[in-house]
């Protein structure tokens, strides 16, 4: 038996272990009781999930294409049987027959939810629109993870012949990039190539021919791909009584609807619009240094003069941050300030089995005696991997069955003999950031029903805990605790640090109102008729109405714009839990981030919950009050002090 053929096999166990529990659930002979019924539900949805979570793992992480691709047929196939699953009104009758009444907040909660999620499928529908319906659930998930592999496998290279066009790179970059025996120093849109050239290159041609490449990956294939996705969401919202899929998808959010959504982003913008257009001057007026004519900033110049900016304006040189930062050091540092904050301890866990390759490592996670569940870092770019920043679950926890396993994926540099891999003070906030999904999953994977698990809260809260915890990586205190220069050994000054804050908010505006456009695309391209949408001219659209800077032609960013599967119109959200995150900073103003008192108070009204109760009830549990705006507003409008 070939290696594919037994991952497929492994990966398909937790499915066959659900089907086989499907009719025994639905069987007249089951009592309809908590027992009998819903308890069995939730070990059928445990099973499937298994596999679920095994496959959407490995289909973007695992070494060897075969078994990305084994993964992704064992994808459809679990997909399949949830889109059945959904639509099967026999289940939904037995669901629906059990009298919660006299039951825990807990499980009504999951009745209730579950039994509006069989309803918001479609499983009070006619035969012939259910059959349709599963239909297109399938076609969804193969268009999906086709336009997501096209991104991850259209890397593109630029090549330069002249190693004097890396000029203003960092040395450990130019030695890492040499020129082969032709004499061609290769240069691919994976990010540990590209971010640093966007940000340190003084050559705007490698800039410009870089951007153009990063931009156009998943090409016209995906455009095709996304028209066929699009179509398939508003048929599936239509069927179900929508106007469109943004109504649809956000129903069951806390925003509720794709108008108040467009609302909320045009309030956004209209807070960060004056800041940005600040920006965007401070940014012409650092080109017209380089270049005296010049009347407009192109995209392919902004990261780049921002750096410029801060080297002047702030003082701060991202180049020499980052003498702080060897990713061993961060890491440890990100280790040791969770233990504290959360009461925690991370046992490494050697040579594990479970592991899909050499650099991936794996702790458990326990308190005292007790495990709370497992992690698995895998932190570094490798061909055919996920190219972004994420957390995956391996296992969801449920009390009593399965502690959660939780996976942060990233593509970081990796340290090597001789290679400390300094790490950009950004990757350190997108590591502090992934890390708060992490806790969240694992903190609060230990309710008793499997759809509440860890961050299954509403999805425009989840950004809210990873969102919150970047400010970790902000902050004198909490990084002086990791952060020592790998040479002279001093800890980050807390000067730099202010400085740094400082420098950070300086395109805070431009960064919003880029924000602000992505979630605008997201959302409008699922209002929009399909049939009359032109993806390009959208996309041109609204980047001039939102931001300053002008479509670069040649670029087709949406191609590779890969939240329009997972997110589809929910790309706001992103800008909704800042709202709410910013707000959860509030409890530490007085007494700083390591405060436990206020940390633990954070742990277990907000992480350990899941998603047990609505999201908003347990902000309010733990600031006392209502979340607000006012928070947010002051991050956006006033300067940092
Ligand atoms: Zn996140």
């Amino acid at each position: 038996m070939n290696e594919p053929t037994k991952f497929a096999e492994l990966c398909l166990a937790g499915l066959r272990r659900a089907q086989a529990l499907r009719p025994q659930v639905t069987s007249r002979a089951a009592p309809r009781t908590v027992a009998g019924t819903l308890a069995l539900y939730n070990e059928l949805l445990v099973a499937a999930s298994a596999s679920n979570a095994l496959a959407g793992l490995m289909s973007e992480v695992h070494p060897e294409d075969a078994i990305r691709d084994a993964a992704r047929e064992c994808e459809q196939e679990v997909s399949r049987f949830y889109s059945d699953l959904a639509l099967d009104r026999d289940m939904y009758d037995a669901l629906a027959a059990v009298d919660v009444a006299a039951e825990d907040p807990s499980t009504r909660r999951f009745s209730a939810n579950t039994l509006r999620d069989y309803r918001r499928a479609g499983v009070d529908q006619p035969p012939e629109i259910r059959a349709r319906l599963k239909q297109i659930d399938e076609e969804l998930t193969k268009l999906g993870q086709q336009f997501s592999k096209n991104i991850s496998e259209d890397v593109r290279t630029v090549e330069v012949r002249d190693p004097a066009r890396l000029a203003g790179l960092p040395a450990d970059y130019r030695n890492a990039h040499l020129a082969d025996s032709a004499g061609v120093i290769r240069i691919t849109t994976d990010y540990p190539d590209y971010n640093p050239v966007m940000q340190y290159a003084g050559d705007d041609d490698l800039r410009r021919e870089l951007y153009v490449a990063f931009r156009s990956r998943g090409g016209v294939a995906n455009e095709a791909a996304l028209r066929d996705i699009l179509s398939l969401r508003a048929e599936k919202a239509a069927l179900l009584g929508y106007a469109d899929w943004a109504d649809y998808i956000t129903a069951d959010k806390m925003i509720k609807s794709g108008e108040r959504a467009a609302e909320f982003l045009d309030k956004v913008w209209r807070l960060a619009a004056p800041r940005a257009d600040q920006d965007y001057a401070e940014l012409l007026r650092q080109l017209r240094l380089h270049h005296p004519d010049a009347t407009t900033v192109a995209d392919w110049q902004k990261t780049w003069l921002e750096h410029l900016v801060k080297i002047e304006r702030y003082e701060v040189d991202a180049s020499a941050v980052r003498q702080y930062f060897p990713y061993q050091r961060v890491l440890d540092g990100l280790l040791a300030i969770t233990s504290e904050i959360f009461a925690i301890a991370y046992v490494p866990v050697p040579d594990d089995p479970a592991a899909w390759h050499p650099s991936v490592v794996t702790y458990d996670v326990v308190r005292g005696e007790a495990k709370l569940g497992r992690i698995y870092l895998d932190m570094h770019p490798r061909e055919g991997k996920y190219k972004h920043a994420a957390q995956f679950p391996l296992k969801d926890g449920v009390r009593g069955i399965q502690l959660p396993e939780g996976v942060l994926v990233c593509n970081f540099s990796a340290p090597s003999p001789g290679h400390l891999a300094l790490l950009e003070h950004d990757d350190v906030v997108t590591m502090f950031h992934e890390f708060g999904h992490l806790m969240h999953h694992v903190l609060g994977g230990h309710q008793r029903w499997i759809t509440q698990s860890g961050v299954a809260t509403e999805w425009d809260f989840v950004e809210a805990p990873s969102q919150m915890f970047e400010e970790w990586a902000w902050r004198a205190p909490t990084l002086a605790r990791f952060a020592r220069h790998h040479e002279t050994g001093a800890v980050i000054p807390a000067e730099l640090v202010d400085k740094m804050r400082r420098a950070g908010q300086f395109g805070l505006g431009t960064a919003t109102v880029q924000q602000i456009f992505y979630a605008a695309i997201s959302l409008g391209f699922h209002r929009a008729h399909p049939a009359a949408l032109d993806q390009l001219a959208e996309v041109q659209r609204l980047q001039k109405l939102y931001t300053p800077f002008a479509h670069v032609p040649g670029t087709r960013f949406h191609a590779s714009f890969g939240h329009l599967v997972g997110y589809s119109a929910m790309y706001y959200t992103y800008q909704w839990s800042l709202v709410i995150a910013k707000d959860l900073l509030t409890p530490f103003e007085a007494g700083g981030l390591m405060e436990t008192a206020v940390t633990y108070a954070y742990r277990d009204k907000v992480l350990v919950p899941g998603g047990s109760r609505d999201a908003a009830d347990l902000v309010r549990d733990f600031l006392g009050r209502d979340y607000d705006f006012r928070a947010y507003e002051r991050f956006l409008v006033e300067p940092v002090t």
